[in-house]
């Protein structure tokens, strides 16, 4: 399968930004921008938003989607919100595995694993981040972490399972640090993880998986990127939470 057959996903991660009035206010002109065929756009906005969210986005050509979801049902998890309760509100994607998830708040290759599993049990998509920190680029590692990442996240996944994730290669030192990936970097390792896909589900699996990149995209550099043969969407936090700024970089999806 080549690159234009694979679905083209832009999300927005918002983040911990937005009260309720600002979430309206940011999707009422957010809704109106004109969507290519064949992408789709999300907004991940903090999840006491999401109510809102997917009410002032309903009936338009704008998903909502969350930024983590717990795996159990229900139970005595303070803080957590599960799989069963996105749904309610017709989430469609949950972020699970976020560099800032796993840095400041615990998150291990093995709860991202349940997470993802428990999306796609409530037929939410989850997209999976995975991505090396600055020490393990420079010191040559980038290959082994994501190795390890992307296993540990599909681990005892089904072909289906896989055919119903995400997996955004979100490099964390460039996250929200202004410093993007090279088209050349970020396309090495989009590669790399498609064919770690393949070696555990088989080409087609592979082929037909949508990743994407994260980490410091923006309007002026969003094309390049997105015109790589492995990279079919984008993660993308602070340019997201502008009208003017997400719009252009939806347009360069094209
Ligand atoms: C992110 O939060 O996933 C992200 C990529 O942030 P930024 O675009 O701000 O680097």
């Amino acid at each position: 399968m080549n690159k234009e057959k694979r679905r083209v996903v832009i999300a927005g991660n918002w983040k911990m930004n937005k009260n309720a009035r600002e979430t309206r206010t940011v999707l009422e002109q957010m809704k109106n921008i004109s969507v290519p065929e064949k992408v789709d756009v999300v907004f991940c906005v903090p999840a006491i938003n999401i109510p809102v969210a997917a009410k002032e986005a309903a009936g338009s050509k704008i998903s909502i989607g969350a930024q983590n979801c717990h795996w159990e049902k229900s139970g005595a998890f303070t803080g957590e919100i599960s799989a069963d309760m996105l749904k309610y509100y017709g989430v469609g994607y949950s972020i699970v595995g976020h560099s800032e998830r796993r840095q400041y708040f615990g998150e291990s290759d093995e709860t991202v694993n349940k997470r993802a599993a428990a999306c796609l049990e409530n037929g939410i998509c989850p997209i999976i981040c995975v991505g090396e920190n600055l020490r393990q680029r420079e010191n040559g590692t980038t290959k082994d972490v994501i190795r390890q990442q992307v296993r540990g996240a599909v681990k005892g996944f089904t072909q289906r399972q896989m055919a119903g994730c995400i997996i955004a290669y979100e490099p964390v030192w460039a996250i929200g640090t202004g410093k993007t990936a090279t088209a050349r970097q970020a396309q090495e390792v989009c590669a790399y993880i498609r064919q770690l896909i393949s070696e555990i589900f088989g080409r087609q699996a592979a082929e037909g998986l949508t990743i994407q990149y994260g980490g410091s995209m923006n309007a002026e550099n969003a094309k390049q990127l997105l015109s790589m043969e492995d990279i079919d969407g984008g993660l993308i936090g602070g340019a997201s939470l502008k009208a003017e700024d997400f719009e252009k970089i939806v347009a360069s999806a094209q």
